[in-house]
C-alpha cells in the first residue's frame, strides 16, 4: 500500500558528501544460492577483508532477520517474495547510508533478485551466485536442515520440496566446490576493486 501523502523527506547530506566520509560507495552485494552453499561463511569472511582495508561493510543475514524484522514470516512461496521484498528495502536504505551491503539469503526466485537489482542505480547491484551442487550442500549441511527436511520435520525446504531458480547473469559466479572461502572473499574485493566501489 502506498500513500500520496507520504512524501520521501531528503536528507541534508548528499549520497556523494556521505561516501566521500566514508571513503567508499555505498553497494549492494547481493549473495544468493542453496542453503549450504557457503553464502554467510563468504559473507563473513568479506566483511573481515574489507574492515581490514579501513572499509565498512555489513550483513544482512538470513537467518538474523527472521529473529526480527520477518519474524513473522514463514518459507511458504508467498513469504518468502515478501521476505525477500524487505529484505531488499532494507538493503537500499544501507547502501544509501554509504555501506557495502552484504546480503546473504537463499532468495530462490530470478523475479526478487531482479526486483532487488532494480532498486539500486547501475552499478551499485552485484548479484553473486554461491554455487555448490545440492549433493554437496546436503554433504555439508551446516544447520542440520537437509536431514530435518528429508525426514519431514520441516516442508518448503529449497532443492527439496521447494525450488532455486539458478541466476543467469550474476555479476559473479564462486563455485565454492573448486576455491576456498578466502579465494571466494578476494574474487568478490576484485570485483569491488573493478566497480569502483572501494573509493569515493
Ligand atoms: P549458507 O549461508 O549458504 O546456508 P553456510 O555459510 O552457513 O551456508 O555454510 C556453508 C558450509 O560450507 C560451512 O560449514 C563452511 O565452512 C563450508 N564450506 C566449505 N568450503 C567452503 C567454501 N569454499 N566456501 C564457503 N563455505 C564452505
Amino acid at each position: 500500500m502506498s500513500d500520496k501523502n507520504i512524501v520521501w523527506s531528503e536528507s541534508n547530506i548528499s549520497q556523494d558528501e556521505r561516501e566521500k566520509t566514508l571513503g567508499q560507495k555505498g553497494c549492494v552485494l547481493w549473495l544468493t544460492g542453496l542453503s549450504g552453499s557457503g553464502k554467510s561463511t563468504i559473507a563473513k569472511a568479506l566483511e573481515k577483508m574489507l574492515f581490514a582495508k579501513g572499509k565498512t561493510a555489513y550483513i544482512l543475514d538470513g537467518d538474523n532477520v527472521r529473529h526480527g524484522l520477518c519474524s513473522d514470516l514463514g518459507f511458504s512461496d508467498e513469504d518468502r517474495v515478501e521476505n525477500i521484498r524487505r529484505v531488499s528495502e532494507l538493503a537500499v536504505l544501507f547502501a544509501d547510508a554509504g555501506l557495502i551491503t552484504i546480503t546473504a539469503f537463499i532468495s530462490p526466485f530470478a523475479a526478487d533478485r531482479q526486483k532487488a537489482r532494480t532498486l539500486l542505480p547501475e552499478g551499485r547491484f552485484f548479484e553473486i551466485f554461491v554455487d555448490a551442487p545440492f549433493e554437496l550442500c546436503r554433504e555439508r549441511d551446516p544447520k542440520g536442515l537437509y536431514k530435518k527436511a528429508e525426514s519431514g520435520k520441516i516442508t518448503s525446504f529449497t532443492g527439496i520440496d521447494s525450488s532455486y531458480e539458478k541466476p543467469e547473469k550474476a555479476e559473479l559466479v564462486l563455485e565454492t566446490e573448486n576455491i576456498s572461502v578466502e579465494e571466494a572473499a578476494g574474487k568478490i574485493v576484485s570485483l569491488l576493486e573493478k566497480g569502483g566501489i572501494l573509493k569515493a
